[in-house]
């Protein structure tokens, strides 16, 4: 292989997938440090990487033919971090010489550099997911695992404006763009913000993306603490400064949930459908609450039966959970 002066990560396409890919992503900046190593993201991800000051450039993608084109004789070398086919097939026609990647997706053949995916990363974290991959490509992996995001001091300042800045505040991410399967109950979400924010003196913001404005104006409706519904209002960079802020997120699994654990602010996540093993939130400050139920993780958008799942988590201890989190 020749020196690798221009390198192009292809980024995953999900906010909660970029957040875990990260301690990779970090990994192969060890790798290589002498190279340009940059991000070629979705367009509704791309800001996130720009809180990563380990990337030296962001390209949003723009569909296959256009990223073709616009990467034509840019790279040395690209590594894939999403398993598709089209992934890889954007780089051989860009030309990037090297392309490297797990060989999923009856993509083997597009790539310079391959690996299988190791039987012993099922029912661990999507972290290492990642970083096994970077060993069977033969790049090291070091270290503990650092998923962090550092929120640049602007988007602080504006997640502060969008909620005044009379906190404190508890947030509520009580939507999930997956499907309703991962969705804990609107009224108990109401409930537990309720009881944490009275005894913590602060107010709710209930974040979220336009869809999820009926659900969040429910939950408003169900709380006697103040509360600004957010939903719909802020771009990506808006929320991470919102989130930033916040002294408490309530969340279901979903891609917010995993940028406030990657910023360090405390939360509960209530997990149903999905796989606490391997998708849990980072960071020593986040709680995971489940129940034990014979059809989990079913990984289903909705659910076919009565989502025990999810009505079995008892409100009385996600509260218990986050009022010890914010305790003095
Ligand atoms: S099938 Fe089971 S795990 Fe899946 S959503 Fe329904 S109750 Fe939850």
């Amino acid at each position: 292989m020749t020196s690798v002066d221009r390198l192009l990560v292809r980024a995953p396409n999900w906010v909660g997938d970029v957040v875990l890919s990260l301690p990779a992503l970090r990994d192969i900046r060890r790798a290589f440090p002498g190279a340009r190593l940059e991000v070629l993201a979705r367009p509704w991800v791309a800001d996130l990487y720009r809180a990563v000051k380990e990337v030296d450039g962001v390209r949003e993608s723009r569909g296959h033919a256009r990223d073709a084109a616009q990467l034509r004789t840019a790279y040395d070398l690209a590594i894939l971090l999403p398993n598709s086919f089209a992934s890889a097939f954007v780089m051989w026609q860009a030309g990037v010489p090297e392309r490297w990647g797990y060989s999923t997706d009856g993509r083997g053949l597009l790539l310079t550099r391959r690996c299988r995916v190791p039987r012993q990363v099922s029912g661990r974290s999507q972290v290492y997911y990642y970083r096994a991959m970077l060993e069977g490509l033969g790049l090291a992996t070091e270290g503990p695992p650092d998923a962090s995001l550092r929120c640049p001091e602007e988007w602080g300042a504006r997640g502060a404006e969008l909620l005044g800045d009379d906190g404190p505040w508890i947030g509520v991410n009580a939507g999930a763009f997956f499907g309703a399967a991962k969705r804990w109950l609107p009224e108990r979400f109401a409930a537990v913000a309720d009881v944490v924010a009275r005894r913590a003196g602060a107010k709710v913001a209930v974040v979220g993306g336009r869809a999820e404005r009926p659900l969040a104006e429910a939950i408003a409706e169900g709380l006697t603490a103040p509360v600004r519904v957010l939903c719909g209002e802020t771009t990506l960079s808006e929320l991470v400064g919102v989130l930033s802020r916040l002294r408490l997120l309530l969340t279901n699994d979903s891609g917010p949930m995993h940028v406030a654990a990657a910023l360090g602010t405390p939360l509960v996540a209530i997990f149903g459908s999905t796989d606490w093993r391997e998708t849990p939130p980072v960071g020593e400050t986040s709680r995971v609450v489940r129940e034990e139920t014979e059809c989990a993780p079913c990984l289903l958008r909705e659910c076919p039966i009565d989502h025990r799942c999810m009505t079995r988590v008892d409100p009385g201890r996600v509260a218990a959970e986050a009022l010890e989190l914010i305790a003095p």
